[in-house]
């Protein structure tokens, strides 16, 4: 294995969507973008890293996010050079239950977060205790 199909396969590794082996998808890498190929892998690594810590935020406000498309395709498709858009994110709130802080159990877009304690529940459901 070259250092370069080492580096390759780091990012495949890593890499959180659908895959297939070191061997098919390295072959497709170099018919794909042959010598260039060197100065692109460098890059794979970080830009899944970010790609993550975007989902990860984007799960943590609640946020719709894509599914990672299959490694080949984000290959094919130069996806390491995304950029991956900034969160607004009101994160804490929303992992929280609105009315007494303890951990939400339910998250909705437009009515917000809640615990399922009953008081929390019936505030949530319109029904004022
Ligand atoms: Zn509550």
């Amino acid at each position: 294995m070259t250092g370069l199909e080492a580096d390759f396969d780091k990012a495949r590794k890593l890499y959180p969507g659908t895959k297939r082996g070191l061997v098919p998808e390295f072959e497709n890498f170099r018919r794909k973008y042959r010598m260039k190929g060197a100065q692109f892998v460098p890059l794979m690594v970080p830009a899944i890293e970010s790609q993550i810590a975007y989902r990860q935020a984007c799960d943590r406000a609640s946020m719709w996010c894509p599914e990672w498309p299959h490694f080949q395709t984000w290959i094919n498709n130069q996806r390491w050079t995304d950029e991956m858009p900034k969160i607004k994110t009101n994160a804490k709130r929303i992992d929280k239950c609105q009315y007494c802080d303890a951990p939400a159990t339910i998250r909705l877009d437009i009515k917000g977060a809640r615990c399922s304690k009953p008081d929390c529940v019936n505030k949530f459901n319109g029904i004022e205790g």
